[in-house]
């Protein structure tokens, strides 16, 4: 079945891989993102997610594309690292904007329609550190932990109305995020990860496809790794 799917993020890195593979898999999709070009295919809307009205108009876009918003993976996020006695409030704020502000604003709107329709499909782009935690990433993994708590109270509040709300939790994946890290934090990355290799792409691309599925409608409030072991037991 051909779902209206909504991507924050979704021009670069790990959004452009979920938008590629929910097109692949004949899903009409929305790429709301504030820089780059939307995949040839989707939909592509100019929004930044710190901003209510834009994601308002984001999904308002789709929807007079698409029809009602089905699935939506908040994927956008940003990082600003700092020992914590050298970050700034500047970095602290705009990480809280992005990454748990911008969920909050699509989660807010994606619900709206989802309770209307009593369906709908919800993933928050965790990772690895909101529970493994990483020095000089205070702000991050404080914003990627409290995914955790977003995902957890609304499966407890609307979860009834076929609505699922989970979290994938990448570890450490090959995108531009990751590419402007000194080779030795990748290389202790990497010595630290069971797998011995960063992740691609296209492995959270799968987690996100199966948790989106019709099938998966039982798993809510959950928090998929998808890190190689990276994280096991956290
Ligand atoms: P990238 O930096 O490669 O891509 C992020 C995308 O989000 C870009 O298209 C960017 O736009 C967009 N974006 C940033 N800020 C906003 C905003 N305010 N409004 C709308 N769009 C915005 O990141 P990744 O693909 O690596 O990361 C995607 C997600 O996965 C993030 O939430 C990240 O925290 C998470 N993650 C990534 C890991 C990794 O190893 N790469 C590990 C764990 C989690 P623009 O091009 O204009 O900057």
């Amino acid at each position: 079945m051909s779902r209206s799917v909504l991507v924050t993020g979704g021009n670069r890195g790990i959004g452009r891989a979920i938008v590629e593979r929910f097109l692949a898999e004949g899903h009409k999709v929305c790429s709301a993102d504030f820089g780059g070009e939307a995949p040839a295919g989707a939909l592509g809307v100019n929004c930044n997610v710190t901003d209510a009205a834009q994601v308002d108009a984001a999904f308002a876009a789709a929807e007079a594309a698409h029809g009602p918003v089905e699935i939506v993976i908040a994927n956008a996020g940003i990082t600003k690292d700092g020992l914590i006695m050298r970050m700034t409030d500047e970095q602290w704020d705009a990480v809280i904007d992005v990454n748990l502000k911008g969920c909050f604003y699509t989660a807010r709107r994606a619900v709206k329609s989802m309770m209307r329709n009593k369906y709908g499909r919800v993933v928050f782009m965790g990772s690895v550190v909101g529970l493994y935690g990483n020095a000089g990433q205070v702000n991050y993994s404080s914003t990627k932990a409290a995914l955790i708590g977003m995902a957890r109270s609304l499966t407890r509040e609307v979860g009834k109305r076929g609505i699922t709300f989970n979290v994938v939790a990448p570890g450490f994946i090959e995108t531009e995020m990751t590419a402007v890290l000194p080779a030795e934090v990748t290389d202790g990355f990497k010595a630290q990860t069971p797998a011995g290799r960063m992740g691609s792409v296209d492995d959270i691309a799968n987690a996100v496809a199966f948790l989106t599925s019709d099938g998966a409608g039982y798993i809510s409030g959950a928090v998929i790794p998808v890190d190689g072991g990276l994280g096991m037991g956290h």
